[in-house]
């Protein structure tokens, strides 16, 4: 009976802590650009819990988790402004569009992006839009594909033993080529780790470039698939071994890790077969 209440009492309390009164409210007409983590629902915040809860619309990306949007308040209209490729998908300027056409409207805008919104998310041009509107917004953080989504292979995206940098590149520009503000020369030797977003399709050329600015052709490539997911898997290969990867497929999306951090991941590995059955991560 004890043990019971006492049990009863540690659930509630938890739960308590977690009132609505202790967060900062979510403001008629306001927007709040949220980063719903990399995968697993269990990985966005409780800023980004308790704005599910409270707003009225939602638009959501490609890479949000259907669990994630199971945690919103029911009565919430939820607009999808997907964008994977292939598909017809809507434009930037439609999305920032209809984010403030809700505001305007009174709603509590709750614009929900995979990963952290301001890390390869376009959240910088949706707040520059919003500022140009005079719309008030907040930014919720979100856990980057690019440290948590590793994190769930057992690839540390640091350790003093390896690297004191890290690079963040992206794979692709907005018109879907390699992008071409990089210095491939500069950056190829600058850190022993460079994590690569929406990379799987130009690696082949990516690891071309890097290579012949003098990266070692040996060094290590991760390529982890479906990251916090049930579906998480990971493809090891050296780096001049990327211009066969052409022809096979890579289930996406997939964060690409160059370096010697991913030789942990044999001791790390954690996210077993039991552990995935966990919905929320
Ligand atoms: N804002 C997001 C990144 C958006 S760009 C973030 O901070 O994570 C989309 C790219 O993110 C994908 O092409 C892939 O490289 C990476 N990504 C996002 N979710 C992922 C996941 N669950 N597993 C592996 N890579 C993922």
């Amino acid at each position: 009976m004890l043990g019971w209440l006492k049990r009863k009492l540690t659930t509630s309390g938890h739960f308590a802590r977690l009132d609505a009164g202790r967060f900062p409210a979510f403001a008629p007409g306001s927007v709040w650009l949220v980063g719903a983590g990399p995968g697993a629902p269990g990985l966005i915040t409780l800023l980004g819990y308790h704005a599910l809860g409270a707003a009225d619309v939602i638009v959501y990306d490609a890479l949000v988790n259907p669990g994630v949007l199971d945690m919103a308040n029911p009565k919430a209209e939820k607009i999808y402004a997907g964008k994977r490729g292939g598909k017809p998908s809507p434009k930037q300027a439609d999305i920032t569009l209809k984010l403030v056409e809700h505001a305007r409207a009174g709603k509590r805008v709750l614009r929900l992006k995979g990963g952290d919104p301001m890390m390869f998310g376009r959240g910088g041009e949706e707040v520059q839009t919003l500022v140009r509107e005079n719309i008030a917004f907040r930014i919720v953080p979100g856990i980057t594909a690019g440290i948590g989504g590793l994190a769930y292979a057992g690839i540390p995206v640091t350790h003093r033993d390896t690297n004191h940098t890290v690079i963040f590149l992206t794979g692709h520009d907005e018109k879907g080529g390699i992008p071409q503000g990089v210095d491939w020369a500069a950056i190829a030797t600058a850190s022993p780790v460079i994590v690569m977003y929406m990379a799987v399709k130009h690696l082949p050329s990516i690891a071309e470039k890097l290579i012949a600015a003098g990266r070692d052709p040996a060094d290590r490539v991760a390529i982890v698939s479906n990251a916090a997911l049930p579906d998480q898997s990971v493809r090891e290969l050296r780096l001049d071994g990327a211009g066969d990867l052409a022809d096979a497929s890579i289930p996406t999306p997939a964060i690409i890790v160059l370096g010697p951090v991913s030789r942990y991941r044999e001791s790390f590995e954690w996210y077993a077969a039991t552990l995935r059955e966990n919905s929320f991560g």
